[in-house]
């Protein structure tokens, strides 16, 4: 856990311009900073990054187990002990290419909460996977994303009261629905993002056909949702591709 030495610390405020999400705070009574732990991620930027020229930020044992998730999923170059995977511990279905868990007919749908400078908080993480599982997305389990760790079922989406108001840099919500799904769920995480105090991107995973086309995509359209023309494609580094 990332936490300031008062003794240590001379009030310069260097660190604050590091921190991820703005935890480090100024005590203008004491003239030293402090780490608000409420907001705090355990990104640990500020102690990789050797921030503080008088070495005052440290670090103490991560004392709970909701605590060392927090660390495992904001700190970018921690690898994730289930899934194996850095970053945030997942794969993601953009690798489908060569996991091949979205087959035809399917449409993944990954959602990538937070953002540097904002954070998630689980609490809103737990709103829209609840809000995805009730329309019917199939969530992944913790073998494939970490947040599976969390539910308490995988058919509600709900997450363990324990872990709500943990803070996180981000977290992706992932799953799977049918194409003739894709519509509610879209209409529902426009009604989830309302309930939320934070931001998301959604990644829609599909089989096109050999035009690059797919019916599916359609109820953006209607939806007003813009379909933006770019891609990221993770071909897997040498995995051979998932043909079926
Ligand atoms: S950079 Fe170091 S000395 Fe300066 S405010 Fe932050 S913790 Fe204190
Ligand atoms: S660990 Fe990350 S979130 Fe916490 S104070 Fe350091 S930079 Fe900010």
């Amino acid at each position: 856990m990332a936490v300031i030495n008062k003794e240590k610390c001379t009030g310069c405020k260097i660190c604050q311009t590091y921190c991820t999400v703005d935890a480090i705070i100024y005590d203008g009574d004491n003239h030293k900073c402090y780490i608000d732990q409420n907001r705090c991620t355990e990104c640990y930027v500020c102690l990789r990054q050797k921030v503080c020229p008088r070495e005052a930020i440290e670090s103490i044992e991560l004392d709970n187990f909701y605590k060392q998730f927090q660390h495992v999923i904001s700190d970018p170059v921690e690898n994730h002990g289930v899934t194996g995977v850095t970053g945030r511990g997942t794969e993601e279905v953009k690798t489908n290419d060569v996991s091949g868990r979205v087959k035809k007919g399917e449409v993944g749908v990954c959602i990538d909460m937070g953002r540097p400078g904002m954070g998630v908080f689980l609490r809103d993480a737990s709103k829209v996977a609840m809000a995805l599982a009730d329309v019917g997305v199939e969530l992944l389990p913790a073998e494939h994303t970490p947040l599976g760790a969390l539910m308490k079922d995988l058919k509600t989406g709900e997450l363990v009261e324990e872990c709500l108001d943990y803070h996180l840099l981000s977290v992706i919500v992932e799953g799977k629905c049918q194409e003739s799904q894709l519509k509610d769920v879209l209409v529902t995480l426009q009604k989830v993002e309302k309930e939320i105090d934070t931001v998301f991107s959604l990644g829609l995973i599909l089989r096109v056909d050999e035009n690059g086309q797919t019916e599916a995509m359609s109820c953006l359209d209607e939806l007003g949702i813009p379909q933006p023309y770019r891609g990221k494609v993770n071909v897997g580094l040498g995995r051979p591709l998932c043909l079926d």
